[in-house]
């Protein structure tokens, strides 16, 4: 045994009290639903966790019904005050259930239990806690006085960070006044079903969240809903430009959060020791599977191979296994077909010419696993260069002065995150100032604050999450209401009457 091996300490999955089956939740309570339930697995080791219900269009219309009411009766005329205090008594059961939501997380996704447990879940509180706080603050959102807020959200997630993501569809929704409707990713809907236990336990008005679960055509039934006033997604490029065509010309509000392919900028001046970490946790965090990943590593020439070599020594420190073990640092790849992807687009490096090195560890003979990767040689040609991996794959360019750092970092159609490392203070200012990225972090890479927006440019989305500016995606300001409430005046008898009565 050498010294880099630990002795196993899994954590206990004794804590999870977990239903053979899980039903859609509507109206406050877990309902059959009409299409065919699915199992949802442990990428880990392929075992079942659960069975848990489909939501055909008929039980996407007795979610976004049941919202609807939710909204006229109750929601819309509470007071920001009282919004506010059930998100508080939200945020503090998500601590409470904070041992057992981590591991039913790891799991249900396979990331690492010390990432759900010390990442994940206390993000999942603190979002709530912060959009609590502006429950009754709304006339400060920069909307002027008075914002209103939409009606139903029809919020749709992806699988990589499914309670967090939940959360930042959630609490902004709530807090600004609307009740969701919301659909978790097909491989991950475990921890949004315990989620709905939350709201019963928070004793949340009936109505005001309602899950239902399914694979892309309940997504597609829930965005398409004529009900629905407000899109949010959270997903590929691909599938949020069919969700821009399909919402075109309905007057619903979307904001979309889609894919990345960030540039990590390394400069000669960088304190390297922190760089390394960076870089580490910049594309290894969550198996890479992080829409804001820096899976592109823009070194100075200068110090490639020292950059490199340094690298290499600290990925093969990593280790790599059972997600419910605290030692792990790198994952399960989340499914079959997210593996395939991973290795068709690596294949494709070796085939373009880059040089190809993985972390020399084993990989266990059931679940889907991935060995952490670096491609060097990379071109910006080559499709590891441009196209999103979202696995732990990092490929390696080159540059010499600032000027082609920054032309190489904005030479992708994405536009979500950057990173710079660099001891210059003006030249992070500078550089950042040049970067086509809705989110640049400086000397360290992947934080997340609730109060701190986040979203993209180009063919990464539009919108932001996160902040004040999450808030304005569930609002409508006096003007915007006055255009809303003409067009519909204007389209008379084409929309149902409690749509026109909610954007009064
Ligand atoms: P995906 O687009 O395949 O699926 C996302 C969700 O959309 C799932 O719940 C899926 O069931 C649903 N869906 C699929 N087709 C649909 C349709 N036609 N209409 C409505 N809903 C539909 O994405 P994924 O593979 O689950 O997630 C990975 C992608 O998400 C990556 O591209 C990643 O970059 C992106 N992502 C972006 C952010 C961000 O904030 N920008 C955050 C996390 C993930």
């Amino acid at each position: 045994m050498s010294f880099l091996e630990y002795a196993p300490a899994p954590e206990s999955t004794a804590i999870l009290n977990l239903k053979d089956e899980y039903g859609l939740f509507i109206g406050g309570e877990f309902v059959e639903g009409s299409g065919n339930a699915f199992q949802t697995i442990s990428p880990a080791d392929e075992r079942k966790i659960a069975t848990v219900q489909t939501a055909d269009s008929s039980d996407v219309d007795r979610a976004v019904m049941a919202a609807r009411t939710a909204y006229d009766r109750v929601w819309s005329k509470m007071s920001g005050a009282d919004r506010g205090k059930y998100l508080f008594r939200i945020a503090r059961l998500v601590q409470e259930r904070a041992r057992e939501l981590a591991v039913a997380e790891s799991l249900d996704n396979g990331k690492p239990i010390k990432e759900s447990r010390d990442v994940d879940v206390p993000l999942v509180a603190a979002w709530f806690f912060y959009y609590a706080g502006w429950a009754d603050k709304l006339d400060y959102a920069g909307l002027g006085a008075n914002p209103h807020s939409l009606g139903v959200a029809g919020q749709v997630i992806p699988w990589n960070f499914p309670l967090l993501m939940l959360s930042w569809k959630i609490a902004p929704a709530l807090a600004a006044g609307n009740t969701v409707v919301l659909k978790p990713a097909e491989t991950t809907p475990l921890t949004a079903l315990l989620f709905a236990e939350i709201v019963q336990q928070a004793g949340l008005p009936a109505g005001v969240v309602n899950i239902i679960t399914g694979a892309g055509s309940t997504g597609e039934a829930l965005v398409q809903h004529p009900e629905v006033n407000k899109v949010a997604f959270t997903g590929s490029t691909g599938v949020g430009r069919a969700i821009a065509k399909s919402v075109a010309g309905t007057g619903k509000k979307l904001t979309l959060e889609l894919g990345g392919k960030a540039a990590n900028i390394v400069f000669d001046d960088a304190p390297i020791d922190q760089a390394i970490e960076g870089i580490v946790n910049g594309i290894f965090f969550n198996q890479g599977h992080v829409c804001c990943a820096g899976s592109r590593l823009l070194v100075q020439e200068s110090i490639h191979d020292e950059v490199i070599d340094r690298l290499k020594n600290r990925l093969s420190t990593l280790r790599l296994g059972d997600p419910l073990d605290k030692n792990t640092d790198i994952g399960a790849i989340n499914s079959a077909e997210q593996l395939a992807r991973i290795m068709e687009l690596t294949q494709a490096g070796e085939a373009e010419g880059a040089e190809r090195w993985s972390a020399p560890c084993e990989l266990p003979s059931s679940g889907y696993w991935f060995a952490p990767t670096i491609f060097t040689g990379v071109s910006t040609s080559h499709r590891i260069a441009r196209e999103e991996i979202f696995g732990p794959v990092l490929s390696v360019l080159t540059f010499r002065t600032p000027a082609e750092a920054i032309a190489k970092a904005n030479n992708t159609p994405y536009g979500l995150s950057a990173g710079i490392w660099t001891d210059k203070g003006s030249r992070i200012l500078a550089v950042a100032d040049k970067l086509r990225a809705g989110v640049i972090w400086a000397n360290t890479f992947n934080r997340f604050d609730p109060s701190s927006p986040f979203g993209g440019y180009k063919e990464s989305g539009y919108g932001r999450e996160g902040g004040r500016h999450g808030l304005t995606a569930y609002l409508a300001s006096a003007s915007e209401r006055a255009a809303v409430t003409s067009d519909t005046k204007s389209s008379a008898g084409t929309k149902r009457s409690s749509t026109k009565e909610n954007r009064k």
